[in-house]
């Protein structure tokens, strides 16, 4: 039995969702305590329990503690059943969380799955849906799995009711090991500002600014009308490079001017720009759980959070593998994933 304490480094949700997932991948059982401590709200949300759910359904697993507001679970995985599932979360909870606990399993199995998800679709914190298939998707890709998403309904927070779709099919043998420390020449930058529920002018605003501020040169900027139950806006930038894909995200609610969300997006965008890193922080921390099953891997980023930090030491727990951080120069810094 592995023991995991939900306190250690950013004491977030995503202690939970990296010891699901790689309880699931190796069927190692774990027990947790103090889960999400350093959060307003500690133990399990709706998000985080849909996860607890979805997981033990991918494998039939004993759980002990799988109730709203826990904060201690036992998890005690089976074999995992590639195959169709679909889950709500029941508010505007992250789909993406939930399928951050559950893609790294399904990459594991041995056949095709597909998953229908339900709740918030472009959530603060949280992966937008379109940060996944432009981006984390094409670089997982690479390693050797072939997943794609569609989005068929937008959920912002707080009506959520978004629904995406995500077909996983697992590499033939084992992932493979990619090596982003160089990311080549910008192939293309593209912005994408959507609204619902709000004046368009607002997202031709955000992408005026996106386009006009950018340190490099924005081939495209859509604007989208939103289908959602609910009021929502989001800003995002996506950028291909030869070796590497980096995407920024900017989310406006009240209080936040349109202004405010499209410098969100670009001054990240231009940061990382200028400082030639290969990949972005938030492609950071979710590489590392692929790249640890690939048993090798390395990138360059612009500094190491607190989640890529935490994520490291829950990664340890399961697999035998070595991760560095060095800092290089300047505010870059290389991640290098190695096996034992
Ligand atoms: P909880 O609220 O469930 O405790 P947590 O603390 O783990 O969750 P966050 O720290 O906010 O949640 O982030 C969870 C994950 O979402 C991390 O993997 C982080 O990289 C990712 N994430 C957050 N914002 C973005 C973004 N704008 N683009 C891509 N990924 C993001």
């Amino acid at each position: 039995m592995i023991y995991i304490d939900g306190e250690t480094g950013e004491g977030g949700g995503q202690i939970l969702r990296t010891s699901l997932a790689l309880s699931m991948c190796t069927g190692k059982p774990f027990q947790i305590a103090n889960i999400r401590a350093k959060r307003k709200k500690p133990g399990l949300l709706r998000q985080h329990l849909t996860a607890v759910n979805a997981a033990k359904s991918l494998c039939n697993a004993n759980v002990d503690g799988g109730e709203i507001s826990s904060q201690t679970l036992e998890f005690v995985p089976s074999e995992v059943i590639a195959g169709e599932y679909h889950f709500a979360i029941g508010t505007a909870g992250s789909t993406t969380l939930v399928l951050q606990t559950i893609l790294p399993p399904l990459l594991c199995s041995k056949g095709v799955s597909t998953i229908r998800l339900e709740g918030g679709t472009h959530n603060p914190f949280a992966p937008p849906f379109h940060f996944i298939s432009e981006a984390f998707f094409p670089i997982l890709n690479r390693m050797g799995a072939n997943c794609s998403a569609k989005l068929s309904t937008w959920g912002f927070y707080p009506a959520g009711g978004g629904r995406i779709e995500v077909t996983i099919t697992p590499p033939t043998e084992k992932l493979s090991i990619l090596d982003l420390r160089e990311r080549g020449k910008l192939i293309k930058a593209e912005a994408l500002a959507a609204v619902s529920k709000i004046p368009r002018e607002v997202a031709e605003d955000e992408c005026n600014l996106i386009t006009n501020k950018a340190a490099f040169p924005v081939d495209k900027c859509k604007i989208e009308n939103a289908d959602s139950p609910g009021p929502g806006n989001v800003a995002m930038l996506g950028m291909e490079f030869e070796n590497s894909r980096v995407f920024f995200t900017g989310f406006g609610e009240i209080g936040v001017s349109r202004n405010k969300v499209g410098h969100t997006v670009i001054s990240s965008a231009n940061k990382l720009y200028r400082s030639k890193a290969a990949i972005d922080e938030h492609m950071s921390d979710q590489l590392l759980i692929p790249m640890a099953l690939a048993g090798g891997g390395c990138f360059t980023t612009l500094h190491s959070t607190q989640h890529t930090i935490t994520n490291i030491e829950i990664i340890k727990k399961f697999l035998s593998v070595e991760i560095s951080c060095e800092k290089l120069s300047g505010e870059i810094w290389e991640v290098r994933i190695s096996k034992i």
